[in-house]
Protein backbone atom coordinates (compact mmCIF):
# COMPACT_ATOMS: atom_id res chain seq x y z
CA UNK A 1 0.00 0.00 0.00
CA UNK A 2 1.41 3.76 -0.66
CA UNK A 3 1.79 5.64 2.44
CA UNK A 4 -1.35 7.21 2.29
CA UNK A 5 -1.88 8.42 5.67
CA UNK A 6 1.26 10.30 5.46
CA UNK A 7 0.42 12.07 1.89
CA UNK A 8 -2.75 13.28 3.58
CA UNK A 9 -1.03 14.95 6.50
CA UNK A 10 1.43 16.52 4.34
CA UNK A 11 -1.39 17.75 2.03
CA UNK A 12 -2.65 19.40 4.76
CA UNK A 13 -1.36 22.53 5.84
CA UNK A 14 -1.29 23.56 2.28
CA UNK A 15 -5.08 22.47 1.26
CA UNK A 16 -6.16 24.14 4.35
CA UNK A 17 -4.10 27.46 3.83
CA UNK A 18 -5.57 27.92 0.12
CA UNK A 19 -9.21 27.24 0.42
CA UNK A 20 -9.24 28.35 4.26
CA UNK A 21 -13.31 26.75 4.80
CA UNK A 22 -14.59 24.93 4.67
CA UNK A 23 -12.94 21.81 5.87
CA UNK A 24 -13.07 19.35 3.57
CA UNK A 25 -14.01 15.69 4.29
CA UNK A 26 -11.59 13.03 5.05
CA UNK A 27 -12.68 11.36 2.04
CA UNK A 28 -12.24 14.48 -0.16
CA UNK A 29 -8.63 14.14 0.80
CA UNK A 30 -7.89 10.69 -0.17
CA UNK A 31 -9.10 11.56 -3.51
CA UNK A 32 -7.09 14.73 -3.71
CA UNK A 33 -3.99 12.66 -3.03
CA UNK A 34 -4.21 10.76 -6.10
CA UNK A 35 -3.28 13.79 -8.07
CA UNK A 36 -0.47 14.73 -6.03
CA UNK A 37 2.71 14.25 -7.30
CA UNK A 38 1.21 14.87 -10.96
CA UNK A 39 2.02 18.91 -10.78
CA UNK A 40 0.89 19.41 -14.29
CA UNK A 41 -2.54 18.56 -12.75
CA UNK A 42 -4.77 21.22 -10.64
CA UNK A 43 -7.28 19.15 -8.43
CA UNK A 44 -9.90 21.01 -5.59
CA UNK A 45 -13.10 20.87 -4.48
CA UNK A 46 -15.22 23.17 -4.82
CA UNK A 47 -19.19 23.33 -3.81
CA UNK A 48 -19.28 19.64 -3.55
CA UNK A 49 -17.68 19.40 -6.89
CA UNK A 50 -14.23 17.67 -8.03
CA UNK A 51 -12.50 20.38 -10.45
CA UNK A 52 -9.64 19.38 -12.42
CA UNK A 53 -7.42 21.89 -14.28
CA UNK A 54 -5.26 20.13 -16.79
CA UNK A 55 -3.42 20.58 -20.23
CA UNK A 56 -4.42 16.98 -21.04
CA UNK A 57 -0.25 16.55 -21.45
CA UNK A 58 1.40 13.53 -19.34
CA UNK A 59 3.51 14.13 -17.20
CA UNK A 60 5.53 11.17 -18.24
CA UNK A 61 7.42 10.85 -21.81
CA UNK A 62 5.37 10.39 -24.78
CA UNK A 63 6.82 9.10 -28.17
CA UNK A 64 5.26 9.83 -31.83
CA UNK A 65 3.90 6.68 -32.88
CA UNK A 66 1.02 8.39 -35.46
CA UNK A 67 1.23 11.31 -37.35
CA UNK A 68 -0.25 13.60 -34.78
CA UNK A 69 1.89 15.50 -32.11
CA UNK A 70 0.24 15.87 -28.36
CA UNK A 71 -0.57 19.38 -28.25
CA UNK A 72 -1.43 21.23 -24.69
CA UNK A 73 -5.18 22.60 -24.57
CA UNK A 74 -6.60 24.73 -21.35
CA UNK A 75 -9.61 21.52 -19.95
CA UNK A 76 -11.50 22.27 -16.66
CA UNK A 77 -13.22 19.52 -15.85
CA UNK A 78 -16.05 19.03 -13.17
CA UNK A 79 -17.28 16.08 -11.50
CA UNK A 80 -19.70 15.14 -8.68
CA UNK A 81 -18.11 14.08 -5.20
CA UNK A 82 -21.02 12.12 -5.03
CA UNK A 83 -21.78 10.61 -8.44
CA UNK A 84 -25.62 9.72 -9.16
CA UNK A 85 -26.32 5.76 -10.17
CA UNK A 86 -28.24 4.83 -12.47
CA UNK A 87 -29.89 1.24 -13.14
CA UNK A 88 -29.43 1.63 -16.79
CA UNK A 89 -26.01 2.45 -18.43
CA UNK A 90 -25.28 4.89 -21.10
CA UNK A 91 -22.93 4.12 -23.65
CA UNK A 92 -20.13 5.57 -24.32
CA UNK A 93 -19.15 8.17 -27.39
CA UNK A 94 -16.06 8.73 -29.49
CA UNK A 95 -13.63 11.31 -27.40
CA UNK A 96 -12.98 11.90 -23.74
CA UNK A 97 -15.45 10.05 -21.69
CA UNK A 98 -13.09 10.62 -18.61
CA UNK A 99 -9.56 11.83 -17.17
CA UNK A 100 -6.84 10.32 -15.08
CA UNK A 101 -5.13 11.65 -12.19
CA UNK A 102 -2.42 12.31 -14.27
CA UNK A 103 -4.12 14.94 -16.52
CA UNK A 104 -4.57 12.31 -19.78
CA UNK A 105 -7.91 12.12 -20.94
CA UNK A 106 -9.14 8.56 -21.86
CA UNK A 107 -11.22 7.05 -24.24
CA UNK A 108 -13.78 4.01 -25.00
CA UNK A 109 -11.96 0.84 -26.79
CA UNK A 110 -13.36 1.85 -30.01
CA UNK A 111 -11.66 3.04 -33.22
CA UNK A 112 -13.71 5.53 -35.26
CA UNK A 113 -14.17 2.75 -37.34
CA UNK A 114 -16.22 0.47 -34.55
CA UNK A 115 -12.75 -2.14 -34.12
CA UNK A 116 -11.10 -2.97 -30.93
CA UNK A 117 -9.02 0.06 -30.70
CA UNK A 118 -6.38 -1.64 -28.44
CA UNK A 119 -5.80 -4.31 -31.18
CA UNK A 120 -5.82 -1.72 -34.18
CA UNK A 121 -3.92 1.13 -33.03
CA UNK A 122 -0.53 2.00 -32.10
CA UNK A 123 0.69 2.99 -28.75
CA UNK A 124 3.44 4.81 -26.78
CA UNK A 125 5.10 3.58 -23.81
CA UNK A 126 3.14 4.81 -21.64
CA UNK A 127 0.15 3.14 -23.68
CA UNK A 128 -1.33 6.51 -25.33
CA UNK A 129 -1.20 8.10 -28.07
CA UNK A 130 -2.93 11.49 -29.66
CA UNK A 131 -5.48 11.55 -32.38
CA UNK A 132 -5.67 13.91 -35.31
CA UNK A 133 -6.66 17.18 -32.78
CA UNK A 134 -3.53 16.57 -30.96
CA UNK A 135 -5.42 14.80 -28.20
CA UNK A 136 -3.12 12.95 -26.26
CA UNK A 137 -5.15 9.83 -24.51
CA UNK A 138 -5.32 6.24 -23.29
CA UNK A 139 -7.57 3.74 -23.90
CA UNK A 140 -6.09 0.62 -21.54
CA UNK A 141 -4.68 1.08 -18.38
CA UNK A 142 -2.30 3.27 -18.29
CA UNK A 143 1.30 1.63 -17.83
CA UNK A 144 3.58 4.20 -16.38
CA UNK A 145 0.88 5.81 -14.01
CA UNK A 146 -0.11 2.31 -12.29
CA UNK A 147 2.07 2.03 -9.62
CA UNK A 148 1.57 -1.72 -8.93
CA UNK A 149 -0.96 -1.08 -5.78
CA UNK A 150 -3.80 -2.82 -5.33
CA UNK A 151 -6.96 -0.38 -5.27
CA UNK A 152 -5.06 2.58 -7.06
CA UNK A 153 -7.15 5.48 -7.72
CA UNK A 154 -6.06 6.33 -11.28
CA UNK A 155 -8.88 8.55 -12.57
CA UNK A 156 -12.72 9.33 -12.68
CA UNK A 157 -15.02 8.48 -15.67
CA UNK A 158 -17.36 11.77 -16.85
CA UNK A 159 -20.32 10.29 -14.79
CA UNK A 160 -17.97 10.75 -11.75
CA UNK A 161 -17.28 7.80 -10.80
CA UNK A 162 -13.60 6.65 -10.33
CA UNK A 163 -11.42 4.19 -12.17
CA UNK A 164 -8.91 1.67 -9.70
CA UNK A 165 -6.35 -0.41 -10.70
CA UNK A 166 -6.49 -4.27 -11.73
CA UNK A 167 -7.44 -5.29 -7.87
CA UNK A 168 -9.24 -4.06 -4.76
CA UNK A 169 -8.30 -3.08 -1.83
CA UNK A 170 -8.01 -6.89 -0.40
CA UNK A 171 -5.89 -7.73 -3.49
CA UNK A 172 -8.35 -9.68 -5.18
CA UNK A 173 -9.58 -9.37 -8.75
CA UNK A 174 -12.93 -8.48 -9.02
CA UNK A 175 -15.38 -11.41 -10.46
CA UNK A 176 -18.46 -9.72 -11.05
CA UNK A 177 -17.36 -6.55 -13.23
CA UNK A 178 -20.71 -5.44 -15.06
CA UNK A 179 -20.45 -4.40 -18.60
CA UNK A 180 -19.39 -1.64 -17.78
CA UNK A 181 -16.18 -2.61 -16.05
CA UNK A 182 -17.72 -1.60 -12.41
CA UNK A 183 -18.99 -2.78 -9.49
CA UNK A 184 -19.90 -1.69 -6.07
CA UNK A 185 -17.22 -2.03 -3.62
CA UNK A 186 -15.35 -0.26 -0.38
CA UNK A 187 -12.24 1.44 -1.83
CA UNK A 188 -9.64 3.05 0.29
CA UNK A 189 -11.21 6.63 -0.80
CA UNK A 190 -14.52 5.82 0.06
CA UNK A 191 -14.89 3.34 2.60
CA UNK A 192 -18.71 3.92 2.82
CA UNK A 193 -18.33 1.99 -0.38
CA UNK A 194 -18.88 3.54 -3.87
CA UNK A 195 -19.78 2.02 -7.46
CA UNK A 196 -16.49 2.10 -9.17
CA UNK A 197 -14.76 1.08 -12.87
CA UNK A 198 -11.83 -1.63 -12.89
CA UNK A 199 -8.91 -1.86 -16.09
CA UNK A 200 -9.21 -4.73 -17.23
CA UNK A 201 -6.58 -6.60 -19.61
CA UNK A 202 -9.36 -7.43 -21.98
CA UNK A 203 -11.91 -5.59 -23.45
CA UNK A 204 -13.25 -2.72 -22.94
CA UNK A 205 -10.26 -2.68 -20.96
CA UNK A 206 -11.14 0.93 -18.90
CA UNK A 207 -15.15 1.56 -18.76
CA UNK A 208 -16.97 -0.20 -20.86
CA UNK A 209 -20.25 2.52 -20.42
CA UNK A 210 -21.45 4.79 -18.40
CA UNK A 211 -23.71 3.56 -15.51
CA UNK A 212 -23.70 7.06 -13.52
CA UNK A 213 -25.40 10.09 -14.62
CA UNK A 214 -22.82 11.58 -17.50
CA UNK A 215 -21.40 14.93 -16.73
CA UNK A 216 -21.67 16.26 -20.28
CA UNK A 217 -20.06 19.51 -19.75
CA UNK A 218 -17.21 17.37 -19.41
CA UNK A 219 -17.36 16.13 -23.20
CA UNK A 220 -18.47 19.19 -24.50
CA UNK A 221 -15.14 20.78 -22.90
CA UNK A 222 -12.89 17.90 -24.22
CA UNK A 223 -13.89 18.33 -27.84
CA UNK A 224 -15.81 14.91 -27.46
CA UNK A 225 -19.00 13.67 -29.61
CA UNK A 226 -21.23 13.25 -26.42
CA UNK A 227 -22.23 10.20 -25.04
CA UNK A 228 -24.20 6.87 -26.82
CA UNK A 229 -23.06 4.79 -30.04
CA UNK A 230 -20.53 3.39 -28.62
CA UNK A 231 -19.87 0.18 -31.68
CA UNK A 232 -22.71 1.83 -34.07
CA UNK A 233 -19.97 3.99 -35.68
CA UNK A 234 -21.97 4.49 -38.80
CA UNK A 235 -24.62 6.09 -36.87
CA UNK A 236 -25.14 9.66 -35.71
CA UNK A 237 -22.72 10.53 -32.66
CA UNK A 238 -24.26 13.15 -31.00
CA UNK A 239 -26.29 10.52 -28.47
CA UNK A 240 -28.30 12.54 -26.30
CA UNK A 241 -28.09 15.33 -27.94
CA UNK A 242 -25.05 16.95 -27.75
CA UNK A 243 -23.74 17.21 -31.62
CA UNK A 244 -19.75 17.57 -31.97
CA UNK A 245 -18.21 20.29 -30.77
CA UNK A 246 -15.95 22.16 -33.39
CA UNK A 247 -13.79 19.17 -34.78
CA UNK A 248 -15.45 16.73 -32.78
CA UNK A 249 -15.57 12.80 -32.99
CA UNK A 250 -12.98 10.55 -32.31
CA UNK A 251 -10.64 10.87 -35.10
CA UNK A 252 -8.38 8.05 -35.00
CA UNK A 253 -5.43 8.25 -37.50
CA UNK A 254 -5.18 5.02 -38.82
CA UNK A 255 -2.09 3.54 -38.11
CA UNK A 256 -0.46 4.18 -41.43
CA UNK A 257 -2.66 7.21 -42.55
CA UNK A 258 -1.46 10.50 -43.70
CA UNK A 259 -3.34 13.57 -41.87
CA UNK A 260 -6.82 14.38 -42.17
CA UNK A 261 -8.31 17.95 -42.53
ZN1 LIG B 1 -13.59 -2.90 -6.96
ZN1 LIG C 1 -6.91 6.60 -29.57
Amino acid sequence: MKPRILLSLLALPALVAATAAPALAQSEFNILDAFAGHDNVNAYVEGGVLVIETTGLPDHATQQVNPNTPRAADYVLELPLDPVYLAATTPTGMGAIGVMVNGVLFYNPYTADGMDAVEQEIFDNCLGHADQFGRYHYHQAPGCLLDGTDAQLIGFAFDGFPLYSYTDADGSWPADLDECNGHFGVTPEYPQGIYHYHVTDTFPYLIGCYHGEVQLKNVQETGGAGAGTAGAPAGPQGGQGVPPAGPGGNAHQPPRGGPRP
